[in-house]
């Protein structure tokens, strides 16, 4: 019996099985092809006690995070969403010379350079050893380590208390939410500010974003969720802020519970929101599985009908949740003769399971094919725009989710 990794409860109930799915950062080299490769169950459920959505923890986040493939300067949107975070976190916590900046999951340090470039102390607790070194070696000081209650108290001990703890797109990636959240705790300072991007469960149900479920996302939040995490650390929501990145993420704005005081109105605003998607009852997520299926069967459908017109499609992108979709229907090179990423780390390497070549993106313009599938759909806007030389040839773009769609570009 699974039980609830916050509240502990039992009462867990099922949203959506997608199958069995390797790790989806799992990229295979050439010499692992003839390998076997571990596949794991991808099934999510919802405590119906505290209303954590969560698959079980398969794997290990030091399995995943040792030798990380994602890079977040790659993104040129990521680079400029995290300025702009840096000059608003000044403000709102008034961030002065003698501050003190701490990030957990800090990557390459796409983020905490900015704070760098204001003089203001700061310091990256990064797990990946490889990601913390390109950190380093751009000016960003960067500590290789998973983030533990034990690990916060060393770090402040050091270092001192942090006037602000950031922890972007890092709070669903750990299994030990408890221990995760009171490492935060350790780390701020008694009158300190900790800010947490995460996904939102409103938006994957309501916009199908299915493909962001995998196995290193252990769990999935509301408002009214992340506000039980955090008080599992002595933390208290003071305000959220509704963010379009991944298709639908939260801010969460929290203090210690000593200094927290009343939460701002948008928080209460969020809650009511929730609660009106039906998110405070099962019947809010039982339609859940049946659009998914939806999603696979008109995929499946658009790539086998090309293949018997004798059109050529490809990827774009190698993204993690690339992987869920590309397990999840079942697509492989004989329907996807390739992808394209921009990471040269991921060129010459295959897709977990599902095994596709990934190939640089310049591959593109010299095989002009009929259609691009574009796997990291969420960055719609940007990439239509630097895709729009497949218009040269006649090309289109599609997008799988929300629902399949095929869009023509002009330059
Ligand atoms: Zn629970």
């Amino acid at each position: 019996m699974t039980r609830c990794r916050l509240c502990g409860s039992d009462a867990m109930a099922s949203v959506v099985d997608l199958g069995a799915t390797p790790p989806c950062e799992s990229f295979l080299a050439a010499d692992r092809l003839d390998q076997p490769e571990p596949a794991y169950p991808l099934h999510l459920r919802v405590c119906t006690d505290c209303w954590l959505a969560q698959i079980p923890p398969l794997i290990t986040p030091e399995e995943t995070f040792s030798e990380y493939a994602y890079f977040s300067s790659y993104s040129t949107s990521w680079v400029e969403h995290a300025r702009t975070f840096v000059a608003d976190a000044v403000r709102r916590v008034g961030l002065g010379p003698d501050a003190f900046v701490v990030e957990v999951a800090s990557n390459d340090g796409y983020l905490l350079k900015h704070v760098v470039d204001r003089g203001i102390r700061c310091l990256g607790i990064e797990p990946s050893v490889n990601v913390g070194a390109v950190a380093r070696d751009a000016g960003v000081p960067t500590l290789t380590e998973f983030l533990s209650p034990a690990a916060g108290a060393a770090v402040r001990a050091e270092h001192g208390p942090a006037d602000l703890v950031v922890a972007n797109n890092v709070y669903a990636h750990i299994p030990d939410v408890v221990g995760f959240t009171q490492g935060l705790r350790a780390l701020v300072a008694d009158d300190g500010w900790v800010s947490i991007e995460v996904q939102h469960l409103l938006t994957l149900i309501e916009e199908n974003q299915y493909d962001t479920i995998y196995h290193e996302h252990f769990q999935y939040y509301t408002v009214a969720s992340a506000i039980r995490a955090l008080a599992s650390g002595g933390l208290t929501l003071v305000d959220v802020e509704l963010l379009p990145t991944h298709g639908g993420s939260i801010r969460l704005w929290a203090r210690p519970d000593e200094v927290a005081g009343e939460p701002a109105q948008r928080v209460a605003d969020v809650l009511e929101k929730e609660k009106a998607a039906g998110l405070r009852e099962l019947s809010g997520y039982t339609e859940f599985s049946a659009r998914v299926a939806k999603v696979r069967r008109d995929l499946l459908r658009f790539l086998i009908e090309a293949a018997e017109r004798g059109e050529t499609v490809v990827g774009y992108g190698a993204p993690g949740k690339g992987n869920t979709l590309l397990n999840h229907c079942g697509i492989r090179p004989d329907l996807l003769a390739y992808t394209v990423d921009r990471n040269p780390y991921k060129h010459g390497r295959y897709t977990p399971g599902t095994r596709i070549p990934i190939l640089p993106p310049e591959q593109i313009a010299a095989d002009k094919p009929d259609y691009v599938l574009v796997l990291p759909w969420n960055l719609r806007a940007e990439l239509t725009e630097q895709l729009s030389y497949v218009h040269d040839w006649g090309g289109r773009l599609v997008f799988p989710i929300p629902e399949l769609s095929i869009v023509e570009v002009t330059r």
